[in-house]
C-alpha cells in the first residue's frame, strides 16, 4: 500500500512521505513536524490510544497519569514550554532546584515507621544531610576507579571508610527510604545504577512541576490534523535503495519515502521488529547495552480525604525495597485520589498480581500509616514492565555503560530515522521533553535528509511560529 496524504494535492502532491512508528509523544512531536513541513506523513500506533508512556486515565472521573506525570524543568528552555503555555494547562511545583529528593521538596514530605509513628521532621532532615555527603563522597570513590561500579557498591564503600555516616535504627530505615527515592528516579535498583554517570545527567532549571490537567492534551494538540492509524502493530521494517515498507502483523503494507521509529527502547531489545537489512553490530550492541527500568502506579480514588495536607507520604523500612510512598493528588488537583509508586524490582513484582491484590498491597502500607483508611472507591494499577508495547519505564545507564552509546542509538541508516526518549541528546532521557526533542531531532533529520534525495521542498511551520508566541507558563501550588 502507497502512503496517500490526507490533505489536497496541491499541499502533498510532490511532498516526500515518511511513516512514523509509534505514538508517543515522540512520534507524534516528529509527525506533527513533518506535517507542517508539508511532508505526507502517516503515523502507526500499535495500542488503541495515542500517548505511550503519556498515559492520562479519566475513569476517576478526574485525570490520573498512569505514566510520566511531571514537567522536568518548569523555565523556558524546556521545549516543552511554548505549548504547555499555549494550551493553557497549568503546573503544581512540587519542588525546586536540586533536591535531595528530585521532584519533591522535603518540606512537603511526611514519613512513617512501619509501626505507624510518624518519623520527627528533623530526623528526616538530618538524615537528608547524611545522604547528601555520602553521595558527595561516592565522587571520589569514583574518581579512584577506572572501572564503573554501581551506585550501591559506591555508597557501601562510603560506609565502610566512614562509619560514622552510618545510620542506625529508624535513621538507617531513612537512610534507606532516600535511597528508595533515588531509585525511584531512575526506576532502577541502585546495585544497577552506574556510578560514573547517576549525576552527569542535565536537569534543567525551575523545578518539577505535576500536569495538573494530565499530560494528555499535549498529546491531542501535537496529533492534531495528522493521519493516524491506531491498532497497526509494526512487524517488520524494509530498507530498499529508495522506499522503506512498513508491514503490519496483519500483513498489509506502507511504504514510503523514509521512517522514523520511535517504539521504546525495550521493544527494540525484545527484537520485536524485524528489520531487513539487519541493524548492524554497533547499533545491536547500543540497543543490548543501555538500561531500562520499570515503575508502577497503583493509584487509589476515596470517597473521604483522611490523610494530611502533604504532597508524599512515605513509609519507611529496613531495605529500599520494603520502604514506599504515596503521590498526594488532592494537594496538587483537589481530587481524592492517593498514587502509590513502586521503582526497580518492587515494580516487575506488583506486576505479578491481580489488581485486587496489588491495591491490597498498598492499602497495607496505607493502613500501617492510618490504621482506619477505608477501602479505596476505585483503583488503577499500571504493568509497563511487562506491557509489550513499552517493556519497561524508560532508559537509565547499566554500570559499565559505553559512552558512545547514544550517538549510536539515534544515529540513521539509510532512510530510517530514530527517535523515542532513549535516544535524546542533551542527557534528557527518560524524560517527555527528552522523548519531544528526539522526535523533532528525527524528523529534521529526515527532512533534510529527503531534501538532498529528492530536490527542494518548503520547510515553513506555521503552527511552530504560533508555539513561540511568549505567555507565561501558569505554576499554581494550592
Ligand atoms: C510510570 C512512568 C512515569 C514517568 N514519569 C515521568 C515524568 O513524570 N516526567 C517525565 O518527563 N517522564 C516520565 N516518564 C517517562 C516518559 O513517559 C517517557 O520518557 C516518554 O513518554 C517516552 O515517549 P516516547 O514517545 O519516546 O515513547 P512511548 O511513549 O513509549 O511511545 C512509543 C509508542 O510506540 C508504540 N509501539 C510500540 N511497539 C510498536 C509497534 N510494533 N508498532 C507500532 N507502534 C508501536 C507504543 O504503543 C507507544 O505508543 C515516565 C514513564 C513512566 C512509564
Amino acid at each position: 500500500m502507497e502512503l496517500k496524504g490526507n490533505d489536497s494535492g496541491r499541499r502533498h502532491g510532490s511532498s516526500p512521505s515518511v511513516i512514523v512508528i509509534g505514538g508517543g509523544i515522540s512520534g507524534v512531536a516528529a509527525a506533527c513536524f513533518l506535517h507542517n513541513a508539508y511532508f505526507k506523513v502517516l503515523l502507526l500506533e500499535s495500542r488503541d490510544r495515542l500517548g505511550g508512556r503519556i498515559h492520562t486515565d479519566n475513569s476517576f472521573g478526574c485525570p490520573v497519569d498512569m505514566g510520566a506525570s511531571w514537567l522536568h524543568g518548569v523555565c523556558n528552555e524546556n521545549p516543552l514550554a511554548p505549548l504547555i503555555r499555549r494550551l493553557g494547562l497549568t503546573l503544581y511545583r512540587t519542588s525546586g532546584d536540586d533536591s535531595v529528593l528530585y521532584d519533591h521538596d522535603l518540606e512537603s514530605c511526611m514519613l512513617f515507621d512501619m509501626d505507624g509513628h510518624q518519623v520527627p521532621h528533623k530526623i528526616v532532615a538530618e538524615v537528608g544531610d547524611v545522604f547528601k555527603k555520602i553521595l558527595d563522597e561516592t565522587e571520589k570513590v569514583r574518581n579512584e576507579n577506572s572501572n564503573d561500579i554501581s551506585v550501591l557498591q559506591a555508597i557501601s564503600i562510603v560506609l565502610d571508610r566512614h562509619p560514622e555516616l552510618r545510620q542506625e535504627g529508624v535513621s538507617h530505615e531513612v537512610l534507606q527510604w532516600y535511597i528508595c527515592r533515588m531509585e525511584a528516579w531512575f526506576s532502577a535498583d541502585a546495585d544497577t545504577i552506574s556510578l560514573k554517570t547517576w549525576d552527569q545527567e542535565q536537569v534543567l532549571t525551575g523545578g518539577h512541576g505535576l500536569m495538573v490537567q494530565g499530560y494528555h492534551p499535549v498529546i491531542e494538540a501535537l496529533s492534531k490534523d495528522i493521519d493516524i492509524r491506531l491498532n497497526h502493530r509494526v512487524k517488520a521494517i524494509t530498507d530498499g535503495y529508495n522506499k522503506v515498507m512498513v508491514t503490519l502483523e496483519d500483513g498489509r503494507n506502507f511504504v514510503a519515502d523514509a521512517a522514523i521509529i520511535t517504539v521504546p527502547i525495550g521493544v527494540l531489545k525484545a527484537n520485536l521488529i524485524e528489520f531487513k537489512p539487519e541493524l548492524p553490530d554497533w547499533k545491536l550492541s547500543a540497543i543490548a547495552d543501555l538500561g531500562v527500568g520499570n515503575e508502577n502506579k497503583i493509584a487509589l480514588r476515596f470517597d473521604t480525604v483522611f490523610w494530611p495536607n502533604v504532597e508524599l507520604l512515605g513509609i519507611v523500612a529496613p531495605t529500599s525495597y520494603a520502604c514506599g510512598y504515596f503521590l498526594n493528588l488532592h494537594k496538587a488537583t483537589g481530587h481524592q485520589v492517593l498514587v502509590y509508586m513502586a521503582a526497580g524490582r518492587l515494580a516487575y513484582d506488583v506486576e505479578k498480581l491481580s489488581d485486587k491484590e496489588a491495591a491490597n498491597f498498598v492499602m497495607r502500607q496505607l493502613k500501617k500509616m492510618f490504621p482506619d483508611a477505608p477501602e479505596p472507591v476505585q483503583y488503577l494499577v499500571s504493568r509497563w514492565g511487562t506491557d509489550p508495547d513499552s517493556l519497561g519505564c524508560y532508559s537509565y545507564d547499566l554500570v559499565g555503560k559505553p559512552t558512545d552509546i547514544y550517538d549510536k542509538l539515534r544515529a540513521p541508516l539509510g532512510n530510517l530515522f530514530f527517535g523515542g526518549e532513549a535516544v535524546c541528546m542533551d542527557d534528557h532521557q527518560g524524560s517527555v521533553h527528552g522523548a519531544y526533542s528526539a522526535g523533532i531531532i528525527a524528523a529534521e533529520d529526515c527532512c533534510q535528509h529527503l531534501i538532498k534525495r529528492l530536490g527542494s521542498v518548503q520547510l515553513v511551520s506555521s503552527r511552530e511560529e504560533i508555539l513561540k508566541s511568549i505567555v507565561p507558563l501558569k505554576i499554581s501550588r494550592m
